[in-house]
């Protein structure tokens, strides 16, 4: 079969080539993939930056957030021939930590998980794949290749779930969300927060095009410009963006007793304009909690495909802004502007 490959650490090693069939080590259950999506992880990986090949192998089949149709349910008892599943990206550490050792896999203390298509397990860039059955989750049937949308949005189901359990230290009735940067994970949370029913802002640099009428048709309100211009504190902010700046007017303009919550990695960028100890002064006085959240366990996943079910289909297609053949996989990699989710369809859904 075909699959996209590459050799983690070596720039430009990227290629759609032959590789055996899945080895039923990953899995019991056959399935057959029908899209994978595509996001800055997988950019990073095929730069060289990042990722990890299975032991003992040189390359590793790229590829997380997954969408394919059962061929083989094998010993499983929950799927059958047809259903259309995702398979989940991280499998808890071997030692375990404690995390690990709860099923709580998206809190690993020791760093020795492994990810499908990241760290140490071949991923789903591949015509098939296995996976294990507790591993796949089912999709509603009637999301079709929208079910690719299913792994970004674990991880807004993690996030509002942090949120929630940070507001609960206190009484608390959230109004306003504020969502930074409208990628697919901004405008994920802040379908989140609409189905929460806040009012929901979002804000990005780009001042027109499907961004903006995305976060509008959602009920939403859109700004372009800085946070330190909206006319409101924000009772939760989202953070999607990991640029420093954002982060740094976040603090500034959350309400007392606000939550921000960070999702996006950035790195680098200028030194904060605020001196630490005035933006903890700040922190102290209003009560104010950051919380960083990545990755999701099962039970995210589990919210993930709720949200997805209870979402506009109509909405939901149009974050699916390109889809790319396999053999095309270097031009899903390029982001052009209007881009928020590119997804490379190996098949029909
Ligand atoms: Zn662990």
């Amino acid at each position: 079969m075909k699959a996209i490959t590459v050799e983690p650490g070596k720039p430009g090693s990227a290629r759609f080539e032959e590789i055996p069939e899945p080895d039923v080590s990953n899995g019991s259950v056959l399935v057959e993939a029908i899209a994978v999506g595509v996001c800055g992880t997988d950019v990073e990986i095929v730069e060289g930056k990042y990722g990890w090949s299975p032991p003992g192998k040189q390359r590793l089949v790229l590829g997380h957030e997954s969408l394919g149709r059962v061929v083989d349910p094998g010993r499983s008892r929950g799927l059958e021939k047809g259903d259309l599943v995702v398979g989940i990206v991280r499998r808890p550490d071997a030692v375990p930590c404690p995390n690990c050792a709860v099923g709580e896999w998206d809190m690993c203390r020791n760093g020795q998980y492994t990810e499908r298509g990241i760290k140490e397990i071949d991923g789903y860039m591949s015509e098939r794949w296995r996976i294990e059955p507790e591993y796949a989750m089912k999709v509603d049937p009637s999301l079709g290749l929208l079910g690719v949308l299913l792994e970004p949005t674990t991880v807004v189901a993690k996030a509002w779930e942090q949120v929630v359990a940070v507001g609960q230290r206190a009484f608390w009735t959230p109004r306003t969300m504020l969502v930074t940067g409208a990628g697919p994970i901004g405008l994920l949370a802040a379908l989140v927060g609409k189905q929460q029913g806040l009012d929901v802002h979002v804000l990005d640099r780009v001042e027109s095009g499907p961004k903006p009428e995305l976060v509008r048709a959602l009920g939403a309100t859109y700004h372009s410009g800085r946070i330190l211009d909206l006319g409101f504190e924000p009772d939760v902010i989202v953070e999607c963006t990991g640029v420093g700046s954002v982060i740094a007017d976040a603090i500034q303009k959350i309400g007392a007793g606000g939550i921000i919550c960070l999702t996006g990695v950035g790195a680098g960028g200028a030194p904060s304009d605020y001196a630490v100890a005035d933006v903890a002064a700040k922190v102290v006085l209003k009560n104010n909690v950051m919380v960083g959240s990545v990755n999701a366990n099962k039970r995210h996943w589990y919210k993930a495909g709720e949200v997805l079910a209870r979402a506009d289909r109509k909405w939901l297609s149009r974050l699916i802004t390109r889809r790319e053949k396999p053999e095309n996989f270097q031009r899903a990699l390029e982001r052009q502007p209007d881009d928020i989710k590119v997804v490379i369809q190996f098949s029909e859904a």
